[in-house]
C-alpha cells in the first residue's frame, strides 16, 4: 500500500519535472504533436513532492480536446469583434482577422500532457474503468470501480491513502450524482457501477470528511426497502444538508451537501440551465475549502460530470458552458494557490472523451449562434412536455 503511494507521487514528481514546456499537446520523440484521447495538464506549485499539501483533482468527465477547445473556441468567438464580420462568408471577410480562441485557465499550466484511455476489455472505457485508473493506477473492466477483472481483488484509492497515512482530509464533489461511477472511484470497490445503493454505504464508511453536488441515486435501495442512506450518514455522524441556506452554515465536516436545485437524474443542473441564485461547482469548491482545510492539508476531487451528459445528449451549447463551470470551479483553486504556492498540486484532466460533433453551417462554424442557446437540451424537452 505505502509503495503505491509513493509511486503515485513519482508520478506526480515525474510531472513536475516537465515544468517548462507548455501548450496542450504533447510531442514524441521527434517534435511532432501526439493527438490523443486523454488530456491532463498539471499546475506545478510546487517542486518537492514533500511539501504537498493541498492536491486538488478536476475532472471533466468526457472531457478531452473536443470539449475545451470548443469552450475555448466559443469565448474567442464571443470576445472579437471581427468575428460575425469574418465567418459568415467564405467570399467576404470584410477586412476582419480573428484574434483566435481564448485559452482556458487550465489549457495554461506549465505541465501537460496526452493519454490513451482503454481498459480491459474495450477501446472506448467507462467512466468506471477509467477513474479505477486515475484512482488506483489499475486497469480493469468497464462498469467496474476500485476492483480487478475477477472481482476478488479491491484497490485502494489515493483518496484513501492520504487519507489514512497522512491524515488529509477529503472531498469528494461531482455535478452528477455523489454515488454515480467517477465520484465513486474515489471511496469505492465494487464490481458494478450500478450498485448504487452499495457505493453509498461506502461514502458513508469512508469517513472523508466532505461530499457535495448531485443527490444519492436509489437511497433507498435498488427494490425502496433499505435502511435511508441519508439516515444512515447521519447515524455515522454526517450533517446532511439539502438547502443553500443551510450549506452557508456549514463550516466543518463530515458533511454531505446535496445540490438544492435537483434537475435530470437528480444531478446538479447545466450550467447552461443554471440561475445566479443557484450553487455553481465553483461555489462547492469554496465551501469543500472551507470544509476541509487544516494544518494535514486535504485531497479534494471535482468532477464535472454533466460535459460528458451533455455530449452523449449531442448538446454542443450544454458541453461548452459545462466546460467553462469546471474552468471557473478550477479558477478557486488556482486562487487559493497563490498564497499556498509552494504546497499545492492542481490537476486537471478527463477521464475519456465523449464524442462532440460541431457541424459547419453552408461552410461557416457560426460559435457565437451557441449564445443563443438559453436552454440545455434536457431543460427543453423538460418544457416541451409539460
Ligand atoms: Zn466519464
Amino acid at each position: 500500500m505505502k509503495r503505491f503511494f509513493s509511486a503515485a507521487l513519482a508520478l506526480a514528481m515525474a510531472a513536475l519535472s516537465l515544468a517548462g514546456c507548455s501548450g496542450t499537446s504533447s510531442r514524441d520523440a521527434a517534435g511532432s504533436p501526439v493527438q490523443t484521447s486523454g488530456v491532463t495538464q498539471v499546475a506545478p506549485m510546487s517542486t518537492t513532492a514533500e511539501a504537498l499539501k493541498y492536491v486538488f483533482l478536476f475532472i471533466g468527465d468526457g472531457m478531452s480536446y473536443p470539449q475545451f477547445q470548443a469552450a475555448s473556441d466559443y469565448l474567442g468567438s464571443m470576445a472579437d469583434p471581427d468575428y460575425l464580420l469574418a465567418e459568415p462568408s467564405l467570399d467576404d471577410n470584410q477586412g476582419a482577422i480573428l484574434d483566435g480562441p481564448v485559452a482556458l485557465n487550465f489549457m495554461g499550466f506549465d505541465v501537460a500532457g496526452s493519454a490513451v484511455t482503454y481498459d480491459s476489455n474495450s477501446f472506448a472505457p467507462d467512466s468506471a474503468s477509467t477513474a479505477t485508473s486515475i484512482a488506483t493506477g489499475h486497469k480493469t473492466y468497464s462498469g467496474s470501480i476500485n476492483v480487478d477483472e475477477t472481482a476478488t481483488i479491491s484497490y485502494e484509492t489515493i483518496s484513501e491513502k492520504v487519507h489514512e497515512q497522512l491524515g488529509m482530509k477529503v472531498g469528494v464533489i461531482s455535478s452528477v450524482n455523489l454515488n454515480h461511477a467517477t465520484p465513486a472511484a474515489f471511496y469505492a470497490h465494487q464490481a458494478s457501477r450500478n450498485s448504487y445503493y452499495e457505493i453509498g454505504l461506502e461514502l458513508i464508511d469512508s469517513g472523508f470528511d466532505y461530499f457535495a453536488g448531485g443527490a444519492l441515486l436509489k437511497p433507498d435501495g435498488a427494490d425502496g426497502d433499505k435502511d435511508n442512506l441519508y439516515d444512515l450518514a447521519k447515524e455515522a455522524g454526517y450533517t446532511v444538508v439539502k438547502t443553500q441556506a443551510e450549506a452557508e452554515q456549514v463550516t466543518s465536516g463530515p458533511v454531505i451537501i446535496v445540490d438544492e436545485h435537483l434537475a435530470d437524474s437528480d444531478a446538479m443542473a447545466y450550467e447552461l440551465d443554471r440561475t445566479d441564485d443557484m450553487w455553481s461547482l465553483a461555489d462547492y469548491v469554496k465551501k469543500g475549502i472551507q470544509v476541509l482545510d487544516n494544518d494535514k492539508g486535504f485531497f479534494m476531487m471535482c468532477e464535472g460530470g454533466k460535459i460528458d451528459w451533455a455530449c452523449h445528449a449531442n448538446d454542443a451549447a450544454a458541453s461548452i458552458h459545462d466546460t467553462l463551470a469546471l474552468a471557473d470551479a478550477v479558477q478557486v483553486a488556482i486562487d487559493f494557490a497563490k498564497d499556498h504556492a509552494e504546497e499545492t498540486l492542481i490537476l486537471v484532466t478527463g477521464d475519456h472523451e465523449t464524442v462532440l460533433n460541431i457541424s459547419m453551417v453552408r461552410f461557416s462554424l457560426i460559435l457565437r449562434a451557441f449564445s443563443h442557446f438559453l436552454l440545455s437540451v434536457v431543460l427543453f424537452l423538460n418544457h416541451r412536455n409539460r
